[in-house]
C-alpha cells in the first residue's frame, strides 16, 4: 500500500512528490496521464518564478523538477487517473483508466483547472501571441500599452481593475449590457477611468500577423463591427476545474467543494475527508500561479506526512 498517492504532476505535485519523500515517506507514487511539469509547460516565457531571472520558457523552468523528486525516491507513474474513493476503513482507492487500482493511506489531489476558451475566430491561434487567459502572468508584458478583456463575470472584472493599474487602458468587451459580477466591483469598474465599457459586443475576430495580435472585432447589437486596436487580448469567460477524480459512482463528490467545482481546503490544504488533501489550481481560491501551486504542494505534503504518522 502507498503511504501517499499524488495525482497530477504539475508545480503542484512534483512538489508534494519532494516534500513527502524527502520528509520520510517510503512508498509515494505521483500519477500523471501525460508528461510531468504541467500546464506550465505551455508558456513562451515565464517571468514572475522568484529567483529566476533571464529568459526561460516554462517548459524550461520544469523540466528539472522530475528528476529532484526522483532522487529522493518519488515513483512516477505515467497513468490516468479515473477515481479516487475511500473505503470504510478510511483506506483510499485509486483507480485507473486502463482498469488496475492501488490503496493508499493519504492522497493528494492537484489535477488543476483550464480556463475556457471563448471561441472567436484567431483565439487559438494566438493563444500565448497576444491571447491570454493570466493577467497576472502577461499584464506586465502590456505595461503602458493598451488592452481588451473579454467576459463579464467576476473573474474579467477583477482582472480588468488589476490591467488597468499597468495598463493605460482596458477595453472591457461583454457581450450583454449587465455583468455578473458583485455590485461593489462593477462600481469599481464604473469608476475607474481607463476602463471603458464595451457593451452588447460579441467578439467575432481577434487579428494580427508574425509579431502577434493587432487587435479585435466585435459585432455590436446593431449589426456592425467595431475594431479595437490592442497587442493584448485577456479572455475570462470562465473556468473548468479537472475535478473529475473526486466524482464518485453515485455523482456525488468524495470532499465538500464550492459551487464553482473547487475543492475546498482550510490553510493547510486539508479538504473535508481526513487524509485527503488538494493543492494548486483547483483548490478554492487559488491565485492560479506557479509559485502558489507549488506553495501548497509542500504544505499538503507535511499534512499528508502528519496523516500518516498518526499525528493529526
Ligand atoms: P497543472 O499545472 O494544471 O498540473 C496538473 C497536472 O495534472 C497536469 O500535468 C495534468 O496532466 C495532470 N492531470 C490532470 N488530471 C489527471 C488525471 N485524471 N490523472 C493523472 N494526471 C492528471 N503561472 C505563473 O506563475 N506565471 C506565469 O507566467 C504563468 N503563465 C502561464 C501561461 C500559460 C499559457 C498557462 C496555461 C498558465 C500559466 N501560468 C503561469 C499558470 C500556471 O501554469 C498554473 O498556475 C500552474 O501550472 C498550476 O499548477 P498545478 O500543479 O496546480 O496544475
Ligand atoms: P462566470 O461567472 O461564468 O462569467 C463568465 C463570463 O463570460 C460571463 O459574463 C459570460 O457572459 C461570459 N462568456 C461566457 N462565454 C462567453 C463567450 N463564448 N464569449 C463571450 N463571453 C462569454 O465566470 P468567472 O467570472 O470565471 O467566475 C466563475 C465563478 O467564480 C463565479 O461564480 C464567480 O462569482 C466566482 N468568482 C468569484 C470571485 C470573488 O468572489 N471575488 C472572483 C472570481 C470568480 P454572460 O454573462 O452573458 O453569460
Amino acid at each position: 500500500m502507498l503511504d501517499c498517492a499524488i495525482i497530477g504532476g504539475g508545480p503542484a505535485g512534483l512538489t508534494a512528490g519532494l516534500y513527502t519523500t524527502r520528509g520520510g515517506l517510503d512508498n509515494v507514487t505521483m500519477f500523471e496521464k501525460g508528461m510531468p511539469g504541467g500546464q506550465i509547460t505551455m508558456s513562451s516565457e515565464i517571468e514572475n518564478y522568484p529567483g529566476v531571472t533571464g529568459h526561460i520558457t516554462g517548459m524550461d523552468l520544469m523540466i528539472p523538477w522530475p528528476e529532484q523528486c526522483q532522487r529522493f525516491g518519488l515513483k512516477h507513474e505515467m497513468s490516468e487517473v479515473t477515481r479516487v474513493a475511500r473505503g470504510e476503513d478510511g483506506i483510499f482507492i485509486i483507480q485507473k483508466s486502463d482498469g488496475t487500482s492501488d490503496e493508499a493511506k493519504s492522497v493528494i489531489v492537484c489535477t488543476g483547472s483550464a480556463p475556457k476558451r471563448a471561441g472567436f475566430v484567431g483565439e487559438d491561434t494566438f493563444f500565448g501571441r497576444g491571447v491570454s487567459t493570466c493577467a497576472t502572468c502577461d499584464g506586465f508584458f502590456y505595461k503602458n500599452k493598451e488592452v481588451a478583456v473579454i467576459g463579464g463575470g467576476d473573474t474579467a472584472l477583477e482582472e480588468a481593475l488589476y490591467l488597468a493599474k499597468i495598463c493605460t487602458k482596458v477595453y472591457l468587451i461583454h457581450r450583454r449590457d449587465s455583468f455578473r459580477s458583485a455590485p461593489n466591483t462593477i462600481a469599481r469598474v464604473k469608476g475607474t477611468p481607463n476602463i471603458e465599457l464595451v457593451l452588447n459586443a460579441v467578439p467575432e475576430e481577434v487579428f494580427g500577423g508574425a509579431m502577434g495580435v493587432d487587435g479585435i472585432r466585435v459585432k455590436l447589437q446593431d449589426g456592425s463591427l467595431r475594431q479595437i486596436d490592442v497587442p493584448g487580448i485577456f479572455v475570462f469567460v470562465g473556468n473548468n476545474v479537472n475535478n473529475q477524480v473526486l466524482i464518485q459512482e453515485d455523482g456525488s463528490f468524495l470532499c465538500d467543494m464550492t459551487p464553482w467545482g473547487e475543492v475546498k481546503v482550510d490553510l493547510s490544504m486539508k479538504t473535508s475527508v481526513p487524509g485527503l488533501f488538494a493543492a494548486g489550481d483547483m483548490r478554492e481560491s487559488a491565485p492560479k500561479q506557479v509559485v502558489c501551486a507549488a506553495g501548497d504542494g509542500a504544505v499538503a505534503a507535511l499534512q499528508a506526512i502528519a496523516f500518516v504518522d498518526g499525528h493529526h
